[in-house]
């Protein structure tokens, strides 16, 4: 999991493809016309792969905080070696899971602006390649 190494320019597609040949197990971005009272992102669990379903009527940088969102439940599950049983169509999780999947979403999010910018203050020729998962940190319910 430590060689998570996300490449430039950042790219969110690029990242769940790399994650899901790192776990052996694909995950799927769609692009859906969600009802706008509902969720914007659903992350369904399948037998050999993880399907993110994502709001396509927002902003591009609004759907990658969808998709990172639900990449965090996905790396939250793998981390902790749960994983909801079967087809699990989700929406809705506890306090501690959202709070567990925005940390991690978060934490991509920086890291991927701070390597932009430091490759473009320092021109460099190759791209600083931070571990995200090196600076993962799942709180342990203490808030
Ligand atoms: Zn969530």
């Amino acid at each position: 999991m430590r060689r998570l190494t996300p490449k430039l320019p950042f790219s969110v597609t690029a990242l769940c493809d790399e994650l899901g040949e790192m776990r052996g197990r694909p995950i799927m971005l769609m692009e859906w016309d969600l009802s706008a009272d509902g969720p914007f992102g659903v992350l369904i669990s399948r037998e050999h792969e993880d399907v993110i379903v994502y709001q396509a009527k927002t902003t591009k940088a609004h759907q990658a905080h969808i998709i990172l969102h639900e990449v965090g439940h996905i790396i939250a599950f793998d981390l902790k070696g749960e994983r909801p049983p079967g087809e699990v169509e989700r929406t809705c999780y506890s306090d501690r899971d959202e709070r567990d999947a925005e940390i991690i979403a978060s934490t991509i999010m920086y890291q991927a602006i701070s390597m932009s910018r430091r490759v473009r203050s320092h021109g460099l020729d190759e791209p600083w390649r931070p571990s995200v998962y090196n600076s993962l940190v799942l709180t342990d319910g203490a808030a």
